[in-house]
């Protein structure tokens, strides 16, 4: 398994890695695999990150980072036709596109704050999933009654504005759920049950990127609240 420093740290911008295999795909595309990487791979609602991974004569871009079964996959576009293949335990230097990885952050952090503000506000609404794709963002509850725009952007606001810090730290699920809440889903036993917490709303199990504190998020704007079919909708922004 690839050592997740992007798990440890959301302001990890740049490390160092050893490459352990270049490959194709499938459909031909060329990947690297890393020992330890700091790229986002895209999952859980959120995009991946972009970047680069620089070696003694040879950079690659990397457009997209998948994590399969165990393995995470830097797919990179060539600037050259030929795919270099450096020899194993290749030293590089990894470098993620700031800008990209804190607007994901952001997008990704507010969906969490949205998502326990309506529940603070609502109980009986109960968050199913969110994708925090900046320019499409959107959660979805389970539950027919429908919060106020007003008070829910008040919430937010002053939540913002309390500069609340997020916490990140692993329990056991036992421990969890006798503490807080039953998952209403299951975490296959190999994962780690990392959770995220903001202020004092009930943690969430997360393996996401997330800002420390809320101000970074700076404003969430609610677009859309529709509900249908027993499903609530709230799309939103960040700006
Ligand atoms: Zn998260």
């Amino acid at each position: 398994m690839t050592n997740q420093l992007y798990l440890k740290d959301t302001y990890l911008f740049e490390s160092g890695a050893k490459i352990l295999e270049c490959k194709k795909d499938e459909k031909d595309v060329p990947y690297v695999l890393l020992d330890q990487t700091i790229f986002y791979p895209q999952g859980g609602g959120q995009p991946c990150d972009h970047g680069k991974i620089i070696g003694n004569n040879f950079e690659y871009a990397v457009s997209n980072v998948r994590q399969i079964e165990e393995k995470i996959r830097h797919y990179v576009e060539l600037s050259q036709d030929s795919f270099q293949n450096p020899p194993g335990n290749c030293a590089v230097k990894c470098v993620v596109d700031k800008d990209r990885r804190l607007l994901n952050a952001r997008y990704h952090t507010a969906g969490h704050l949205l998502g326990n503000v309506v529940e603070e506000l609502h109980p009986a609404l109960k968050a199913q999933k969110c994708h925090a794709f900046p320019g499409e963002a959107h959660i979805e509850f389970l539950g027919i009654e429908m919060p106020g725009e007003q008070l829910l952007s008040e919430k937010l606001r002053n939540a913002i504005a309390k500069n609340l810090q997020t916490k990140i730290f692993e329990m056991n699920r036992r421990e969890f759920e006798s503490t807080w809440y039953k998952l209403p889903y299951e975490i296959p036993e190999n994962k780690k049950f990392r959770l995220v917490q903001i202020g004092n709303y009930p943690p969430i199990p997360c393996g996401g990127t997330h800002v420390t504190s809320l101000k970074e998020i700076s404003k969430i704007t609610l677009s859309k609240i529709k509900s249908k079919n027993g499903i609530l909708k709230i799309s939103f922004g960040v700006t």
